[in-house]
C-alpha cells in the first residue's frame, strides 16, 4: 500500500529501515525500554551514536581531521551558526547564490557578517549557475558559501568550485552522500538529514577541525560548534530517535553498495526523467541549463497549467504522490533522492507518457 513518494523532504525512507525501526521501537535489545526512552548518555545510545558516526565516515570517506556533528536546528540554524562561529563580527563572507536556499543562507547570516554576493543567478531565474570566471570573491572573506543542490530550483553544481581566497562552505542538504565527494576540498559541509540521509530532526555538520579554533563572534556556548565537537554532539539532549534512524539509513546505504552505487542509480534515475521530459515534444518542460540540472530534484511544467490538477490527481491514483511543485515555482517537482528506488522513477516516467497520450 506504500506509494512512491516524491516529497522534497521529509522524504521517503527505505521500507527495510522503517520495518527495522518498527521492530525496535518497543524494546531495545533487552534494555527493557525503547532506544527513544533511554538516556543519551547511557551505553545503549552512546553505541548507536558512535556507530552512526563511524558509518557516515565510511560512507562519505570523511578524513580524520574533520569533526562530524549531529545537531538539531535544521540546515537553516547552521546558516546562522556558520557566521557566528567562523567569521569575526562584520567580517566579509562570500555568497554564491544559485536559488532559494542560497538566499536563505544570506538572510540568516546578514545580522552578523558583511555579505558579499560573489555571484547571483537570480537575473536568469536561477536556470543556470554563474560561470566561475565571473565570481567576484573577496580577499578578506571568512569563507565562501554555496548551495551544492538547490532543492526548489533544481540546479546542481556538477563540480566542486575552485576557490583559493577562503575555505569553501557548502549546503549539501539535498545532495549529501548522493555520489563520491572529496570532503578534503571543503571547510564545512552541512545538511538536514531529511532528504538523502533519512529522518527530519537531525542535521549533519562536517567541519575541518582547525576551523573550530576560530574565535568567531560572541555567542552562547550552545551555539558553539567547538563545544558541540568537544562534547560529541551531546552538549545538551540530542534528537536521539532521529539520530538512530539516520544511523539505520547509513547502514542501509553501505549494504546497498555505498555512494558509488547511489551515484550510478541517481544518474540513471535523473536521466530517465529528463529524457521523458525532453522527449515529450513540449508537453512537459524543464527550464534548467542541461549541464547543471539536478540529479535530485526535477522541477517540470506541463504545457498547459490547467492540466496540473488532473496530473496530480491521476498520479496519486497511480500510486505516485507528492509531485506538486514548490509554491515559489509552481508546476511539478519530483524529488528522487538516494532513497527513491529506480522502480519509482520508472513508474513515474511511464505515468507521464500515459498522461500525455490521454491529454496531448
Ligand atoms: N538548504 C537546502 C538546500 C534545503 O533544501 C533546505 C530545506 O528544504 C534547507 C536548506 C532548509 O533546511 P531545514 O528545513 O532543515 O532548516
Amino acid at each position: 500500500s506504500r506509494a512512491f513518494n516524491f516529497s522534497a523532504g521529509p522524504a521517503t525512507l527505505p521500507e527495510a529501515v522503517l520495518r527495522q525501526a518498527q521492530a525496535e521501537m518497543l524494546e531495545w535489545d533487552g534494555a527493557g525500554a525503547s532506544i527513544v526512552e533511554l538516556s543519551h548518555r547511557g551505553p545503549e545510545f552512546m553505541e548507536v551514536a558512535r556507530q552512526a558516526e563511524a558509518d557516515l565516515r565510511t560512507l562519505m570517506s570523511i578524513p580524520d581531521d574533520y569533526a562530524v556533528l549531529f545537531l538539531a536546528g535544521g540546515a537553516t540554524a547552521q546558516q546562522a551558526l556558520l557566521a557566528l562561529n567562523f567569521a569575526a563580527p562584520g567580517q566579509t563572507v562570500d555568497y554564491v547564490v544559485t536559488g532559494h536556499w542560497g538566499k536563505t543562507a544570506i538572510k540568516q547570516a546578514r545580522p552578523y557578517v558583511n555579505v558579499n554576493i560573489a555571484a547571483d543567478g537570480e537575473a536568469g531565474g536561477f536556470r543556470d549557475i554563474p560561470a566561475r570566471a565571473d565570481w567576484r570573491l573577496s580577499k578578506d572573506a571568512a569563507y565562501v558559501h554555496y548551495t551544492a543542490n538547490e532543492t526548489i530550483h533544481g540546479v546542481e553544481f556538477r563540480d566542486i568550485p575552485d576557490v583559493d581566497n577562503a575555505p569553501l562552505f557548502a549546503d549539501f542538504s539535498s545532495s549529501i552522500a548522493s555520489e563520491p565527494l572529496d570532503v578534503s576540498r571543503f571547510g564545512v559541509i552541512y545538511g538536514g538529514a531529511q532528504k538523502n540521509l533519512g529522518p527530519v530532526g537531525v542535521t549533519v555538520v562536517i567541519v575541518r577541525r582547525d576551523l573550530l579554533e576560530r574565535a568567531g563572534q560572541p555567542r552562547a556556548d550552545i551555539f558553539s560548534y567547538a563545544s558541540h565537537a568537544a562534547n560529541d554532539s551531546m552538549l545538551n539532549t540530542p534528537p536521539t530517535w532521529n539520530w538512530y534512524l539516520a544511523g539505520l539509513v547509513f547502514k542501509w546505504m553501505l549494504a546497498q553498495g555505498g555512494v558509488e552505487e547511489f551515484a550510478r542509480r541517481n544518474a540513471r534515475k535523473s536521466k530517465l526523467l529528463y529524457d521523458t521530459i525532453d522527449g515529450s515534444g513540449g508537453f512537459y518542460r524543464n527550464e534548467i541549463a542541461p549541464g547543471v540540472r539536478s540529479r535530485m530534484n526535477v522541477p517540470f511544467f506541463l504545457h498547459d497549467p490547467a492540466l496540473d490538477a488532473a496530473f496530480l490527481k491521476d498520479a496519486k491514483a497511480a500510486g505516485l504522490i507528492s509531485l506538486k511543485g514548490h509554491r515559489v515555482l509552481g508546476g511539478m517537482r519530483a524529488s528522487i533522492y538516494n532513497t527513491m528506488p529506480e522502480e519509482g522513477v520508472q513508474a513515474l516516467a511511464a505515468f507521464m507518457r500515459q498522461f500525455q497520450q490521454a491529454h496531448g
